[in-house]
Parts: C-alpha cells; sequence; structure tokens
C-alpha cells in the first residue's frame, strides 16, 4: 500500500489553494463542498472565482507565490501550471509540515486527491495512487452507475435510529446484526421511492419486534418490482432495472427477455421463464399473478421482468392490481419499448416532420380471437387509415392480412411504405421494407416471425436511407434479384 486512506473533516479549516485557473477552481468547488475556509493565491482569477471573492465566501491573495502565504493551513493545494511554481509551493509546505497536493504530480504531492462517489453522508474514495487516473475515473464511473442515488438518504435515515438501536443492542455484534437486516427489508426500496414515513414505520418495527423478542426474526415483506428489460440489447436497459437485476432474489420473466439481458442478474438470483405459450394466455397470466404474490410473501426480492417496456401491451398494469390486491408493495422501472428500440436500430424516425404529426402504438393481438373477418371488427380502422400519421403494430405478424385489407379499405395508400423489423435492436435484426399493398406477401417470401414490429407510414421508406445497424433493409426487389 503506497498510500494511506483517511477521510478528513476540513469544516472551518483554512486551506490552501495556489492557482486561479480552472483546474483551481475544480479544487476550490470540492473544498467548499468539505466545508473548509479556502484561500486562493494567484496573480489573477478567472471569473467564477472572482465572484466568489466579492461576495466573502473566499479569500485571495494576490500576486505571485509567496511561502509567507503557507503557515497555519491544514492543507495546501497546488493547482498552477508552472511546475516550478508548483515545486517551490511543495518544498515551502513540506518545510512546514503541511500536507501539500501537487494536481497531477504524485511525485511532488505528501496526499492525492481521490476519485469520489458522493452519496453523503455515504463517501466513496478511489485511487491508483496517481498512477492511471483514468482507470481510477473509470472504476468510479462504474461505481456510480451500480450505487443507488437513494444510498445517502438511506444513510441518514440510518443515523436517525442509530441511537435508539444503541439502546435496544447493547453489543456491537447484535447491532450489527439488526442493520444487516434492516438493509435487507424493504427499507431500502421505501427510501428509493421516497416513501420516508413507511421506511421510518419499518424501521421501528424491526426495531420494537426485536426488543419485545429477539428470538423472532422478523421477515419484513417482500417487494416486486416490474421491470422493463427493452427489446434485447443489454445496453438499452435503465440503470435502475440494472441494480433491480442485481439486487433480485428471484427473477420472474417473459420468453421475450433476452439472453443477454437475463446474463445481467445476479449470479445466484433464481431465474423462472413464464414465456406464455400461445393458446392458454388466460390461465397462464392467473398463475403469474399467483406465483408474484406467493415469491413476495415468502420476503423475497421479486423481479418481474418483461420484454420492452412492462405498461405498454405487456399486462404489467394487471399483474401489478393482484399485488395491490394483496397488499405487497411494488416499483416500476420502464423499459425501451419495441417500437422505440426498433424505430431507432432500423433508421425510422416514427416522428419525422415532413412525413407524421403522431404515432399510434397498436396491438394486433386482439384480431386473432375474432379470426373470422366478418365479426366484430375491434380496431378502428377508420382513424387508423388516416395520413400523416404514424402506425406501429405489436404482436402483428399473424395479422399481416388484415391489416393490409383493412388499411386499403379504409382510404389507406397501397403505395404507404411499411418496414417489418423483426428481433429488433438484437445481432440477428432484419427489416424488411415495401409498401402495404405487398405487406404479407413480402412477409412471407421473408418468412418473417415473431418477434417483429410492423411500421406504417411514410416514414418506414427512411430506414432505406438512414439505416446504420446489422443488415442492410431487404426489399422484395432484392430478394428477387
Ligand atoms: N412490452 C413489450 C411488448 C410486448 S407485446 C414492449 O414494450 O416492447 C410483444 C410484441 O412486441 C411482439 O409481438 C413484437 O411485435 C414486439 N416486440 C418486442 N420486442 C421486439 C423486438 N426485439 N423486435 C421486434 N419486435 C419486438
Amino acid at each position: 500500500m503506497d498510500y494511506f486512506p483517511l477521510f478528513l473533516n476540513l469544516h472551518g479549516r483554512p486551506v490552501l489553494v495556489v492557482g486561479g485557473g480552472a483546474v483551481a477552481a475544480r479544487k476550490i468547488d470540492l473544498l467548499r463542498t468539505a466545508g473548509a475556509r479556502v484561500t486562493v493565491g494567484a496573480p489573477e482569477l478567472l471569473p467564477e472565482l472572482a465572484a466568489l471573492v466579492s461576495t466573502g465566501t473566499l479569500q485571495w491573495q494576490q500576486g505571485e507565490f509567496d511561502r509567507n502565504w503557507l503557515p497555519h493551513n491544514t492543507l495546501v493545494i497546488a493547482a498552477t501550471d508552472d511546475r516550478a511554481v508548483n515545486a517551490r509551493v511543495a518544498r515551502g509546505a513540506e518545510a512546514l509540515n503541511i500536507p501539500v497536493n501537487v494536481v497531477d504530480d504524485p511525485e511532488l504531492s505528501r496526499f492525492i486527491v481521490p476519485a469520489i462517489v458522493d452519496r453523503s453522508p455515504l463517501l466513496i474514495a478511489i485511487s491508483s495512487g496517481g498512477r492511471a487516473p483514468v482507470l481510477a475515473r473509470r472504476v468510479r464511473a462504474q461505481l456510480e452507475t451500480v450505487l443507488d442515488e437513494s444510498l445517502g438518504r438511506l444513510a441518514d435515515l440510518a443515523e436517525r435510529f442509530r441511537g435508539k438501536a444503541k439502546q435496544v443492542f447493547r453489543s456491537v455484534g447484535e447491532r450489527r446484526l439488526f442493520w444487516e437486516k434492516v438493509f435487507d427489508s424493504n427499507v431500502p426500496a421505501l427510501v428509493k421511492a421516497h416513501q420516508d414515513a413507511d421506511a421510518e414505520h419499518a424501521i421501528s418495527q424491526l426495531l420494537a419486534g426485536e426488543a419485545v423478542n429477539r428470538s423472532t426474526a422478523v421477515t419484513a415483506p417482500g417487494q416486486v418490482s416490474l421491470v422493463g428489460a427493452g427489446p434485447g440489447d443489454p445496453g438499452l436497459l435503465t440503470i435502475n432495472a440494472l441494480r433491480a437485476l442485481q439486487r433480485a432474489d428471484v427473477i420472474v420473466h417473459d420468453q421475450l427477455v433476452s439472453q443477454a439481458v437475463l446474463d445481467l442478474a445476479r449470479r445466484d438470483a433464481e431465474l423462472i421463464d413464464v414465456g406464455k405459450k400461445a393458446g392458454d394466455h388466460k390461465t397462464s397470466q392467473e398463475r403469474i399473478n399467483a406465483l408474484l404474490v406467493t415469491l413476495a410473501r415468502q420476503g423475497k426480492k421479486v423481479v418481474r421482468l418483461k420484454g420492452g417496456d412492462p405498461f405498454i401491451f405487456g399486462r404489467g398494469g394487471e399483474e401489478l392490481e393482484q399485488l395491490r390486491a394483496h397488499d405487497i408493495r411494488f416499483d416500476v422501472v420502464p423499459g425501451i419499448t419495441a417500437a422505440l428500440a426498433c424505430g431507432a436500430y432500423a433508421g425510422i424516425p416514427l416522428t419525422h416532420r415532413e412525413h407524421a404529426q403522431s404515432v399510434r402504438f397498436v396491438t394486433a393481438h386482439c384480431q386473432a380471437k375474432t379470426g373470422d373477418s366478418s365479426s366484430h371488427e375491434p380496431l378502428d380502422w377508420p382513424s387508423l387509415a388516416r395520413d400523416r400519421q404514424t402506425l406501429v403494430f405489436y404482436m402483428g405478424v399473424a395479422q399481416l392480412e388484415t391489416i393490409r385489407t383493412q388499411l386499403q379499405a379504409h382510404g389507406r395508400a397501397g403505395s404507404t411504405p411499411f418496414a417489418l423489423i423483426e428481433n429488433g435492436s438484437r445481432p440477428e435484426q432484419r427489416v424488411i421494407t415495401g409498401t402495404l399493398a405487398d405487406l404479407p406477401e413480402q412477409a412471407a417470401a421473408f418468412a418473417v416471425r415473431s418477434p417483429a414490429l410492423l411500421v406504417v407510414g411514410e416514414v418506414a421508406a427512411l430506414a432505406e436511407t438512414l439505416h446504420w445497424y446489422g443488415q442492410l433493409p431487404q426489399q422484395a426487389a432484392a430478394k428477387a434479384a
């Protein structure tokens, strides 16, 4: 170990920063955040620093560096762009035994300033001992992603209960066990959801339960996170989705969720595939609802993972209604729905202003139930057939014939472009383009399979010029050639 790590309380302490440029300004900012009383020494200052001087929040020693600036400071930082000046600052500080840092110069420095992840009061410092600052910054970026923003508030909450916990639990070991239990319970999720009163109540309950009967383990009720897994590319997960996957005890997922996304789950999380087989939707859905309730009641952190966004043709709402009916806590992490992902990855700006004023997400699925075209049509074809709108059909592969016929019958031109995007955002993505009049024939020629999304509207033709991902868009003409 080349350095001794420590956190220094600088509240109200004098610190000298030599240099008046951008590097100095960043250090001054950090020092002020930590409550230090900062003096800047420099012939001239950046306007932002001068502004602080004029409001009296920053002291200014105007001029070239002078050793007389050094005494009485708790720390000194040299941040000029002149190595000779920095060296003089360092020597002077060393002579007085004042810890000194020269920015980006570990040789001249007594201490180094780490990269930090700030979830105050929780604070993480990372250092490569000055050898690879960029690497340290990368580690920092990774930690920033993994660590929830709510951690600081959780630490504050814990601090509010510290005294009480000390009264109840005399030994350090007992207290540690108690806090482990708190952080394993749904308290962190409550804090994250800004349900502060409920979080405090939960801690009080844990505390009271423990105080009354320490041999009875208090099992905090489980929690379900309804999480959108996006269309397949794991890079399209939200940071919150990734965090949920890494916290989960059990993940209940659909077939649509890609393996690449599941690979990001916590190693020892249990995976349950509830991919619905066609024809048995109702019972499966009921079974899924019951499964979620059971798992949550066992006190587990359950992630209900759905392709795309859970509220877009995902039946997420129905599952939440069940959870609420059983008084089980939940939260929702939105995902990138297939329409947005397929548009982006196929080069189709869904509302390009020259072509469309609106976009509609439509499920073609309900057509399957009526089957027979003579029966009642659940979709509002006259309004769907209107111009200057983009239609995005989910679950449409089996309904292309109906879609073509109905749209044309209600006035949409046969020359309207379409794009079929199969496996959008995945390595095997295919994009088939053509015109509405030939839609089912082209889909058949290319043997398009689910999951595939259908885009109808002038914007679909833009895939031919704006494509950038995977294979080039294919057309019937190219197929024939
Ligand atoms: N909740 C999901 C949609 C579920 S319905 C979402 O927000 O995306 C299932 C339909 O979504 C599929 O039949 C298909 O039309 C579409 N879909 C989902 N993922 C897709 C993908 N990667 N590529 C193309 N279509 C996709």
